[in-house]
């Protein structure tokens, strides 16, 4: 029997501990204001947000599919419509598009970066494509010098799935403000979590900023007149108070993050495990730590590292082009997105994890490979 600790993919009860005292006043204020749906924070929260994207104005959203498909809503892409994205990702991104009445053309990912390959997409162009969706994978900012360049060359809009990515930067720009549109998720688990659902869109087009909130607010214009048929998704009160308090330690996290992901690179320096490749110009904020093995292998390390009480996991063993709704939609060759998908990996790295936690997530995973 294996009597150490578990070691878990996030530690969300050690982070609460940290930050308990301000969380519990900021929910608290908000209840005793009663105004938990239009509460204070949630205006305050997005100023703060959008300040930290670098971007103009943010809206918050009911969760982080809604915000990519307000996003696409608030461009006026829908039915008819072709939007370029990777099939390498989270269901949500591609929920977010369906939802809009539009349809996902997937592109293959880099061999290294296992992100959007730029090189790929002017052949995925076609006459009804609106929009390109590049997605920050494991928080790891896209080439979007190359994919803006693209998009402005064939006027097409740039939508960022930033959902795993908040505080990336690209040579130097925060994620969020690099495109026309950046989309979020505040799901508990991610770099910026709420305890609850919770999503937003941040953007440099105040007024996009604006129609959306009016989309996800019921389509209301003012109280009685509805302009549009749109949705309820907005960002709740006590979520958005969490959020305020949680975006002040954000950096610290990150940071903390980033040298967990260091001591796992230097660990796995001259062995077979692979991470996940970094592009020139990136400050990735690490939402997951994903590494490579050979395919026929993957699945009995998984099971190795779990049965030392190491909780791996693996994101995301099937592509959405191999999803059964999503079947048929494949048009150009998704092979390394198939490839690496049998091959990755994802270790546990949260800011609370301590220097001892990772050496042993490490050296168990090199035993169970063989690489010591
Ligand atoms: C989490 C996530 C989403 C969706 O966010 P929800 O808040 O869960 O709806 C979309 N895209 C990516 C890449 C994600 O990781």
């Amino acid at each position: 029997m294996n009597s150490k600790p578990r070691i878990p993919l996030a530690d969300l009860a050690a982070q609460y501990a940290s930050i308990k005292t301000d969380i519990d006043a900021a929910i608290a204020e908000v209840i005793a204001n009663t105004a938990v749906v239009r509460a204070k924070a949630v205006p305050d929260f997005e100023d703060d947000f959008a300040a930290y994207c670098g971007a103009k104005a943010c809206v918050g959203t009911g969760n982080g599919t809604d915000a990519l498909y307000l996003a696409l809503r608030g461009l006026g892409i829908g039915s008819g419509d072709e939007v370029i994205t990777v099939s390498y990702t989270f269901v949500g991104t591609v929920e977010g598009i369906v939802m809009a009445g539009a349809t996902p053309v997937f592109v293959d990912v880099d061999e290294d970066t296992l992100l959007m390959n730029p090189d790929l997409i002017e052949a995925a162009i076609t006459p009804r494509t609106r929009a390109i969706m590049p997605v920050h994978l494991y928080g790891q900012p896209c080439d979007m010098d190359r994919i803006t360049a693209v998009a402005k060359q064939h006027d097409l809009k740039v939508i960022e799935d930033a959902a795993q990515a908040h505080g990336a930067t690209w040579n130097g720009k925060p994620v969020g403000g690099l495109g026309d549109a950046g989309c979020f998720s505040f799901f508990p688990g991610k770099n910026l979590g709420a305890y609850g659902d919770g999503g937003a869109v941040t953007s440099n087009n105040a007024d996009l900023v604006e129609s959306i909130r009016r989309v996800a607010n019921h389509g209301r214009k003012d109280k009685y007149t509805h302009d549009t048929i749109g949705v309820n998704s907005r960002l709740d009160g006590l979520q958005g108070a969490v959020l305020g308090v949680k975006l002040q330690h954000l950096d610290e996290w990150n940071n903390l993050r980033r040298s967990r992901a260091a001591l796992y690179d230097s660990f796995f320096e001259s062995t077979t495990i692979r991470p996940q490749g970094l592009s020139d110009g990136v400050l990735p904020v690490y939402h997951l730590y994903v590494v490579r093995v050979p395919a026929k292998e993957r699945d009995r390390l998984v099971e190795a590292l779990n049965g030392q009480g190491v909780d791996a996991a693996v994101h995301y063993p099937v592509p959405l082009h191999m999803q059964p709704p999503l079947k048929g939609m494949q048009k150009a060759p998704l092979s390394i997105t198939e490839q690496v998908a049998g091959e990755v990996i994802s270790l546990p790295v949260y800011p609370e994890m301590t220097d001892d936690d990772v050496a042993r997530v490490a050296d168990t995973f090199k035993e169970a490979i063989g690489a010591q």
